[in-house]
Formats: C-alpha cells, sequence, structure tokens
C-alpha cells in the first residue's frame, strides 16, 4: 500500500472529473476527489470505494490559494503525497466580447489558469521527492476560438503554454505535463449551455455529434481514458503535449 501512487482531481464531483477520478483509482491510484463542495463529491468516493479502490472527498475552491494548500495538506495526511495532478475543474461564462464583463472574464481564468497553477505549484515538490509525478491538464477544442468564449478560449489556450513550460521545468524530475482538448462531450456542463441557448439537448448531442469525423458524441470515458494513459508510467517519454479527444482532427 506504501507505494500506492496518490491523485488529485478537480472538479470530480461530477461530469469528466468524476469518470477521470473513478478511472485512475480503476488503475489503482488512491485519489482525491476534489470540488468546491466536499459533500458533493461523497457519491464518486463511495462508487470508488465500494469497487475496492481509496478515495476521500475535499472540498476546494482551486482559484484560492489558502484553500488549495490545506487541500493538499489534508491529501497529503489522509491518502499520502500526492503526484498526479489532473486540473480539471472548469466554468463556462460565455458572452460575446463586448457584453463580456470583467468579473466573467476573471472567474474564468481564477477557475481554469489560476486554479492550475496553485495546485500544480502545491504538489510539484512532492513530485521532485519521488522522482516521479503527472500533471494532466484540461483544455479545449475552444483554445482553437469559439463564438462567444472568448475568456474560455484564452484560459484553455494558455493552459496549453502552461502545460508545455511545466513539461520543460519539470522534466529532468521525471515528471511529465500533457493537456487533453475535449471537444463536445455529453456532461452537465453541455446540458446547461444547450438550456442557455434554447436548444434541447438531445438536438443539440446530434448537432455536435454530426460535427465529428466519427458521428459520435464524446462520453466523459473517452477523457478519462486519455487521462489514464498519460498518467501510466509507460507513458514517460510523452510530455507537452495537447492531445485533441475530439472525435477527429483539430490541431
Ligand atoms: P462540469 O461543469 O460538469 O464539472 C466541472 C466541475 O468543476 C463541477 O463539479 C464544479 O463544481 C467544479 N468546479 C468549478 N469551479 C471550481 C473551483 N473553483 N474549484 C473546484 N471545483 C470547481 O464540467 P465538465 O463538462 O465535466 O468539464 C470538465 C473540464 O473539461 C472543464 O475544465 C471543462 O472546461 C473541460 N471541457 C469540457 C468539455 C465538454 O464538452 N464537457 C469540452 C472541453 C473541455
Amino acid at each position: 500500500m506504501s507505494t500506492q501512487k496518490v491523485a488529485i482531481v478537480t472538479g470530480a464531483a461530477r461530469g469528466i472529473g468524476a469518470a477521470i477520478a473513478r478511472r485512475l483509482a480503476d488503475d489503482g491510484l488512491a485519489v482525491a476527489v476534489l470540488d468546491l463542495e466536499a459533500q458533493a463529491c461523497s457519491p464518486v468516493v463511495d462508487e470508488i470505494i465500494a469497487a475496492g479502490g481509496r478515495a476521500i472527498a475535499v472540498g476546494a475552491d482551486v482559484s484560492d490559494e489558502d484553500a488549495v494548500a490545506t487541500a493538499v495538506d489534508q491529501v497529503t495526511a489522509e491518502l499520502g503525497a500526492p503526484t498526479v495532478v489532473v486540473n480539471n475543474a472548469g466554468v463556462l461564462r460565455d458572452n460575446l466580447l463586448f457584453k463580456m464583463s470583467v468579473s466573467d472574464w476573471d472567474t474564468v481564468m481564477a477557475v481554469h489558469l489560476r486554479g492550475a497553477f496553485l495546485m500544480t505549484r502545491a504538489c510539484q515538490r512532492n513530485m521532485l521527492d519521488a522522482g516521479w509525478g503527472r500533471v494532466v491538464n484540461l483544455s479545449s477544442t475552444s483554445a482553437l476560438g469559439n463564438r462567444g468564449q472568448v475568456n474560455y478560449s484564452a484560459a484553455k489556450a494558455g493552459l496549453q503554454g502552461f502545460t508545455k513550460t511545466v513539461a520543460l521545468e519539470l522534466g529532468r524530475f521525471g515528471v511529465t505535463a500533457n493537456a487533453i482538448a475535449p471537444g463536445f462531450i455529453e456532461t452537465d456542463m453541455t446540458r446547461e449551455t444547450a438550456e442557455r441557448i434554447g436548444v434541447p439537448f438531445d438536438d443539440f448531442i446530434s448537432a455536435c455529434a454530426d460535427d465529428t469525423a466519427v458521428k459520435l458524441a464524446g462520453q466523459p470515458d473517452d477523457i478519462a481514458n486519455a487521462v489514464s494513459f498519460f498518467v501510466d508510467e509507460r507513458a514517460r517519454y510523452v510530455s507537452g503535449q495537447v492531445l485533441y479527444v475530439a472525435g477527429g482532427p483539430k490541431a
């Protein structure tokens, strides 16, 4: 048990993060299921434990420096020092540029960029001490540009630069950093987008599936599978990459 690796997955109470947490637990890692409210993480934690895995629920806002430090301390005390970080927590505050408020800009930057920075910085020492580590950041096809998402696309493109620099700085210590850029994935986030623009979710799903080469809507497990690959010890020579998991070529 002492050699079991410990992962923190942010934004893991639901959607893609929950699928990643379950998958890493299946892969044999102990998993801190982190989201704004610890209580919201309990169903995912219970599922992992019922399947024979190890997990805890952790409540923290990833954009809050003190909350991140406290969360990492809790994980270290209860599971062990985390050497795998999956920066998945995310929010949307979509609007056209001329209507976008400064607060909607700042919120998106804070959760995606500041959050990934704070969590990765808080865990990098453990990775150096272990001589091994994995950082996986959730980017998006929106990094290539998406109408109504100047804030989100800037943050997701920023995460790609962040990923490449972490890869360069920490590579010599056995740490890889990679990004995954999903296309459309069926989650509460995309359900809320469909509601906001007044399109029935099923129609939204079919339209998004039609727009892919494989004619499929992505599922959270499609992303979890890619995370599992990057985290695997055998992926030691894969670093600084952005993998588009989007049902077809994007970049
Ligand atoms: P989701 O909205 O279903 O889940 C996001 C989770 O992050 C929620 O549980 C939320 O509470 C949590 N969260 C938000 N702010 C937080 C904060 N400050 N601190 C801690 N947790 C916080 O979204 P999802 O669809 O599962 O997306 C997960 C990630 O994948 C996001 O980064 C998103 O931008 C990215 N992504 C999603 C899609 C998609 O089609 N669903 C496509 C590309 C990228």
